[in-house]
């Protein structure tokens, strides 16, 4: 199991990540949006990896996350802060106080996160956002625990590589769709031929979690 250790890490490692691909994904928001998506991302990270070093080292891993979402929906601006932020805060109230977090419950946060951002945003899977990511992602974790419980072996670093998978061609699939929620849309069919910024950033702190589950 995971415990809160790793979901800071996961939020440290998701920070690099993105620090490191702030400019694909501020090019990618050029492109159908206004630029901002990298330094937007990288600010809100920031502020969550910051606002960790400040908790208490018994702190349940739920506390970390929603202490995460709190600092992103403070610090980022853009339609992307409130729904990263609501993502982990959901995802952190999803896990309560638990001390570890299995495979299950791993599943049940990420689900709550989707359904977090879905009330939000309001989008739809094939909307051109980072539901396209989310949702698929959710979906092979949730596969990946169904198929490996039959043999009693499910794991949060099984449960986050398919939701890692997943996110990345979901985030590849959003190329040709015409944005219908966000900036993107009002390009209207020229939002078509690039990929959504919100999905590629989605990929990468999927990806993030998959490297620190292990
Ligand atoms: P802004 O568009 O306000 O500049 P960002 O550039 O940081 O904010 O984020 C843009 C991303 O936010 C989009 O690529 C998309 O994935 C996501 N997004 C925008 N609106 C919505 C929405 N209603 N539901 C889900 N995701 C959305
Ligand atoms: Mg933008
Ligand atoms: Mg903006």
């Amino acid at each position: 199991p995971l415990n809160a250790g790793d979901f800071a890490a996961w939020i440290g490692r998701a920070a690099e990540l993105v620090a490191a691909d702030a400019d694909r994904l501020t090019r990618l928001d050029a492109a159908i949006g206004d630029g901002d998506h990298g330094h937007n991302m990288d600010r809100g990270l920031r502020a969550a990896t910051e606002a960790l070093s400040g908790l208490p080292e018994d702190a349940p891993p739920g506390k970390v996350l929603i202490t995460a979402g709190r600092a992103i929906v403070s610090r980022t601006g853009g339609a992307s802060g409130p729904l990263y932020g609501t993502a982990l805060r959901r995802a952190g109230k999803a896990l309560g106080d638990a001390a570890e977090v299995d495979a299950a419950a791993l599943g049940s946060a990420l689900r709550a996160a989707l359904e977090g951002v879905r009330e939000l945003g309001k989008a739809a899977e094939g909307d051109k956002t980072m539901v396209d990511a989310l949702a698929p992602a959710v979906a092979a974790c949730e596969a990946a625990l169904a198929g490996a419980s039959r043999d009693g072996g499910a794991t949060p670093a099984g449960c986050a590589r398919a939701a890692a998978d997943a996110a990345e061609r979901g985030a590849d699939a959003t190329v040709p769709m015409q944005a219908r929620k966000g900036r993107a849309s009002y390009l209207g069919a020229r939002s078509t031929g690039h990929m959504d910024p919100g999905a590629a950033s989605t990929a990468l702190i999927l990806r993030a979690l998959a490297e620190v589950a292990g």
